[in-house]
């Protein structure tokens, strides 16, 4: 079987993964488009405390976060070391301990429901949030959660793809489009050159909108521009540091091992493709997060990232064969939370790509709602 995977975000570096391990002969097409929502992904892995409440959502992100720890094996058997992802714990942070009443309710329920992944969940006082991250403000209090993982998104992303392509996947560099004929979906076409495939895989991100309006397939699917920035703490032996997630408002705070902390992050809904870092955005977010974490104040501002997250209108991905079009399968709309489920989508869209039945339910998930 001959399968085109459009797109080389971590969706779609991992459908390319895993189709070729199903046997498929497999070309992966991106076109480095500026606004790529994996590059700019924050990092953080801990779906008990995501916003999302939906059954199904809960399902599938519960599912990948168990999925990880056996596929970063994978590919480092396959050579892939250098992978960013350490369970660090997390930290649900705020004015008081009677603030903190849900999250701690909401760790207990998943914990009673068998979620063990969770991890040790520690009510700490006032000052207790200080000492494991030390630039917060000394009055916050918080519960600590040792499951919660932070990685490098890009690390992933292209641990999958070195692994697909030492296993043959071929990797085209190009702006693709779809090609049809009727209502199925014979290949794609870069510069104008045919490529013939079986099946194609669209994890294009955001832009995946786009390529389906020519089949008359609407996507309810839009980009949303995050701005998110890179400090510098020289000196700081930041590799421990749990991910903040403070319930005051929805900006989060994390630390990589290189004295890196990035904090986080707009949510610029109605964007469009506008990848610009704005004046504002910087502001909202330095404002917000030294508000959480004032001994940051000092920290040089080394990077600002900006990245399109693929936002569907009900926060479920789109998974799954669209009715109407053959030969065709989403895999997109994972918005706020692609690098969690990112990994495990791919496989799934790739089980569905081959003909397999996944193997979670994928049926809240189809691209045409
Ligand atoms: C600021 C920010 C912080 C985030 N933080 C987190 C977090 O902490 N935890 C978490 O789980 N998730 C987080 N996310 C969400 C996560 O990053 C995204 O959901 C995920 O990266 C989406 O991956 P993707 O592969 O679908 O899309 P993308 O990474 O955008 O990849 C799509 C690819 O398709 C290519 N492409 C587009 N059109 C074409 C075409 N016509 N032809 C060829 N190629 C094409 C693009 O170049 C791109 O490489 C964050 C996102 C942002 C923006």
């Amino acid at each position: 079987m001959k399968a085109i995977v459009v797109g080389a975000g971590i969706a779609g570096a991992s459908a390319a993964f895993h189709l070729v391990e199903f046997g498929a002969e497999v070309s992966v097409i991106d076109n480095n488009a500026t606004g790529r929502a994996t590059l700019a992904g924050a990092g953080i892995i801990c779906p008990w405390l995501s916003h999302n409440r939906d059954r199904h959502y809960q399902e599938l992100s519960f599912a990948a976060f168990r999925y990880y720890p056996g596929l970063l094996a994978r590919l480092a058997a396959a050579g892939q070391s250098n992978i960013e992802y350490d369970l660090v714990g997390g930290l649900a942070v705020g004015e008081s301990r009677q603030q903190l009443d849900p999250v701690v309710r909401r760790l207990e329920n998943h914990l009673t429901n068998g979620v063990k992944e969770v991890g040790e969940v520690r009510v700490l006082d006032q000052g207790g949030p200080k000492r494991l991250f030390p630039y917060l403000d000394s009055r916050l209090a918080g519960v600590y959660l040792s499951g919660a993982a932070r990685l490098s998104g890009e690390s992933v992303r292209t641990a999958l793809l070195d692994a697909a392509c030492a296993s043959g996947v071929e990797l085209l560099s190009g702006e693709a489009v779809l090609e049809q004929s009727g209502k199925t979906v014979t290949g794609i076409r870069i510069d104008g050159e045919l490529i013939a495939a079986d099946v194609v895989v669209l994890a294009a991100g955001a832009w995946s909108v786009n390529l389906c309006r020519p089949l008359r397939l609407e996507l309810a699917l839009e980009a949303q521009r995050g701005q998110i920035l890179h400090l510098k703490v020289p000196d700081a032996n930041t590799g421990k540091y749990p991910v903040i997630v403070p319930v005051l408002n929805d900006y989060y705070l994390l630390a990589f091992r290189d004295s890196r902390i990035v904090i986080g992050a707009t949510r610029e809904t109605g964007s469009g493709f506008d990848a610009r870092v704005t004046a504002g955005g910087v502001a909202e977010v330095l404002r917000e997060c030294l508000e959480i974490a004032p001994g940051l104040s000092t920290a040089t501002l080394a990077e600002i990232r900006v990245g399109l997250r693929p936002m569907s209108n009900d926060g479920l991905p789109l998974l799954g064969r669209p009715r109407g079009v053959d030969r065709l399968v989403v895999a997109t709309g994972m918005g706020r939370y692609g690098l969690t489920v990112g990994p495990y989508v791919g496989r799934l869209a790739a089980q569905i790509a081959v003909g397999q039945t996944p193997e979670i339910d994928v049926g809240a998930f189809t691209p045409e709602r």
